[in-house]
């Protein structure tokens, strides 16, 4: 429960920037994605939605361990193909994360 608090503090505050990518080129050293349940996540990102935010889902290749972002806004994937080495990820079974994207106005 701890961490799934953490987790929507960490929004919370990158929903003060453009992106959550903006976010992490601000910062020298570049923190290690958490990971979070499938479930967790998923039910985060919808109130995300709800308030206007693209979500991103994130997770970390099984077999070479790189950071793969879904290039499908608004959409989580029980399962992920590497982009670097072709390697299958079961996120349902692994967690993931994600990132934001909201229009300030
Ligand atoms: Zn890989």
């Amino acid at each position: 429960m701890t961490s799934g608090l953490k987790f929507l503090l960490e929004i919370e505050r990158a929903r003060n920037v453009r992106t959550y990518l903006d976010l992490l080129a601000t910062q020298t050293e570049k923190p290690k994605m958490k990971f979070h349940p499938f479930d967790e996540c998923l039910r985060a990102a919808i109130t995300h939605m709800k308030n206007g935010a693209d979500v991103y889902q994130q997770f970390n290749c099984a077999t070479c361990g790189a950071k793969q972002t879904m290039d499908v806004p608004n959409k989580f994937f029980t399962e992920g193909i590497c982009e670097k080495c072709g390697g299958h990820t079961d996120i349902k079974r692994d967690g993931c994360n994600y990132m934001l994207h909201m229009v300030l106005r």
